[in-house]
């Protein structure tokens, strides 16, 4: 998919398509992920198609704030606050497959020490 098409997820924050929505606001939505890597796997994104991170720019610099403040209220109403992990994954390289922006929020089990 080209980078400047419409993603699964301008099509979800767009209710084309179904979602198990957690949280929404006037910049963001925060769903569950449709293949949850542990038991509490929430997707938070934007809802501005930015495509990676690497593509924010100055303008962005209040959303990206939001995005990470809402991080934290979402783990903590989710019950999660003690102990979650938040991963962006840029790029193909890195195994990015939706390019529409998004932090992926994990939280449930045990994760070792470092972060790979
Ligand atoms: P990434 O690899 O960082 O681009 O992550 C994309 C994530 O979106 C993956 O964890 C997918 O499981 C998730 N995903 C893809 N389609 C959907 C969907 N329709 N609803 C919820 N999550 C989805």
């Amino acid at each position: 998919m080209s980078m400047t098409e419409e993603t699964i997820f301008t099509k979800i924050i767009n209710g084309d398509i179904p979602s198990d929505k957690v949280y929404e606001d006037d910049e963001c939505i925060c769903i569950r992920d449709i293949t949850p890597q542990a038991p509490t796997h929430l997707l938070v994104i934007p809802r501005k198609p930015i495509p990676r991170l690497v593509d924010a720019s100055d303008e962005d610099k209040a959303l990206l704030g939001h995005l990470m403040l809402k991080v934290g209220d979402i783990a903590r109403e989710a019950g999660v606050g003690d102990g979650f992990r938040v991963i962006i994954n840029n790029g193909a390289n890195a195994g990015q497959t939706v390019f529409h922006l998004h932090l992926h929020i994990l939280a449930g089990k045990t994760f070792s020490e470092g972060m790979v």
